[in-house]
């Protein structure tokens, strides 16, 4: 039984084989230094992945310093080196593998009609005897031998049939069946992997392995194809990088076997939760940026903006997830708050942020929100404790800022207009010149309330990132010898400065009219 059993998981374990440090690699502006490779590499290990492809050693000194450096450190993965159907190639991706501790010689040659005429310019019996003499010569250096018929989806299948079973003879372990360039589809794909199987004399004896390109965005879906009907190795690469659209995505194919068991009942060595950041790194080391609505890895990936959604987050994660975020190294799911949240969400925000309102004070934030929400793509948790902040500093505003225009310029003095709306409704407008805008904006309001503060500090950084993200404004003056703060955000600066020292000015005359309460009017003369 226990016997059966590991013969069975044998037989449904598939080989996860790394191409992102050759075939990833090729992708135009994604290449990394040795340095960068060697890390990525290292994090490949440790993801789990059983081949990597390090390279293409007769490509470069560099490609070849790669797979030499690659062979020599990173130890558990088999290392494998591309090399073409010629004994110089396949002598070099030698050296560079020899010191590996398990190599792989991974040799290729294109077999469709296409690619006969118009590049190789070779008639299939060439093609049939090129293929078995590289493979037999590689199999001279080491016993693991990788053969591809390159763009074999577009070959026809008997000759492709036939250029597998020679090639097996010829010692081949593993057989990689490319979708060059991505033309495949699905059902078409499985049939050709199919078709090997019924017809190609020791085919049981060797790997059956894909190659997807994303051309026609396929490459997870002919890999899974091809999979579940008996092919057992996949060649992918992290963020599914590689030439023109790409290549099959490792993190995608790895989580679809996992998340889909039901379908697939089959297994891979990765460690899923070191998916994200290992996607991260290769970001990083190559400069290309991961899309956000990108499967798996993407920043929206588990993020959730919808008000409907958010509800059902919250009930329970399953109704709109289909697997945990953390299962694949995201912290967990993010619940985006943006125009189209709701309240439910918006309140289980505040209370993950650790802020406790009471009904009005949470509807006094949320209306602020929903206005926020409005003017930015996205609010982040530190717009929200700017938005909640803003109103714990608040008693309640005597004037606020109803309008106001500034205007600088070189060679023209800077001027600002300000109309305040008092808490009884009535407004006052007032303007004045300054050294700069904010300066003359603050002389304003200072016309306007008859207040006015001896400026200590005046401060403004971003709260979050992006163009619309909030700027925040930290104002210090004296009054009455006393030093007084004022703060507010807005995506606007010039603005969140008029507040943040309009803040001050209403503590002011906050405090002047508790002192002078029992005066009817509590618009004091201009002191200075
Ligand atoms: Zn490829």
């Amino acid at each position: 039984m226990k016997d059966e059993r590991t013969e069975q998981d044998k037989a449904n374990r598939v080989i996860v084989f790394d191409t992102t440090l050759r075939d990833g690699e090729q992708s135009p502006g994604a290449s990394m230094n040795l340095a960068e490779k060697l890390e990525v590499a290292h994090a490949l290990k440790d993801l789990g992945v059983d081949v990597i492809e390090a390279g293409f050693p007769i490509a470069s000194p560099g490609d070849f310093e790669a797979v030499q450096e690659v062979a020599r450190q990173v130890e558990g993965p088999i290392i494998c080196g591309l090399a073409r159907c010629n004994p110089k190639d396949i002598a070099t991706a030698w050296d560079a593998l020899k010191e590996a501790e398990h190599k792989r010689i991974h040799v290729f040659l294109a077999t469709s009609a296409i690619h006969r005429k118009h590049k190789l310019r070779m008639a299939e019996g060439e093609i049939v005897r090129h293929a078995v003499e590289a493979i037999q010569k590689a199999k001279e250096y080491c016993d693991d031998v990788e053969f591809s018929p390159e763009d074999a989806s577009r070959t026809e299948l008997d000759f492709l049939a036939e250029v597998v079973e020679r090639s097996i003879d010829a010692g081949a372990t593993t057989i990689n069946i490319p979708d060059t360039v991505g033309y495949a589809l699905p059902d078409q794909y499985a049939e050709i992997i199919k078709h090997l199987k019924k017809t190609v004399r020791g085919i049981d004896n060797v790997v059956l392995s894909v190659h997807c390109h994303n051309d026609l965005g396929l490459a997870v879906g002919n890999s899974l194809a091809a999979l579940a009907v008996g092919a057992r190795q996949v060649e992918c690469t992290i963020n599914g990088i590689g030439e023109r659209a790409g290549n099959c995505s490792l993190e995608e194919v790895v989580m679809a076997l996992r998340t889909r068991g039901d379908s697939f009942s089959l297994s891979t060595g990765i460690q899923t939760e070191r998916l994200y950041p290992t996607s991260r790194l290769v970001s990083n080391a190559t400069g290309l940026i991961v899309q956000r609505n990108k499967a798996i890895v993407g920043q929206n990936a588990f993020s959730h903006e919808a008000g409907i959604h958010q509800h059902g987050m919250l009930m329970h994660q399953s109704t709109y997830e289909i697997m945990l975020p953390e299962t694949v190294g995201f912290c967990s799911s993010q619940l985006v708050l943006g125009k189209h949240s709701g309240r439910h969400a918006f309140q289980a925000r505040i209370a993950e942020l650790g802020y406790h309102l009471d009904e009005t004070q949470l509807k006094m934030v949320f209306d602020d929100f929903k206005v926020l929400a409005d003017k930015k793509k996205e609010v982040y948790d530190a717009d929200i404790e700017a938005l909640i902040t803003g109103h714990n500093q608040d008693a309640p505003a005597l004037w606020t800022i109803a309008s106001f225009h500034t205007s600088a310029g070189t060679g023209t003095l800077p001027t600002a207009a300000v109309c305040l709306k008092h808490l009884d409704g009535s407004e006052i407008q007032e303007a004045a010149c300054g050294d700069g805008p904010i300066d003359a904006l603050f002389k304003a309001i200072e016309r306007s309330t008859g207040v006015s503060l001896l400026l200590q500090d005046y401060q403004v950084r971003s709260v979050t990132i992006g163009e619309d993200a909030q700027g925040e404004a930290s104002v210090e003056a004296d009054y009455a010898g006393k030093r007084l703060r004022g703060r507010a955000v807005s995506t606007d600066i010039v603005e969140a400065s008029a507040n943040a020292f309009l803040r001050i000015v209403n503590q002011v005359l906050l405090s002047a009219r508790d002192q002078v309460t029992q005066a009817p009017s509590d618009r004091p003369e201009p002191v200075h």
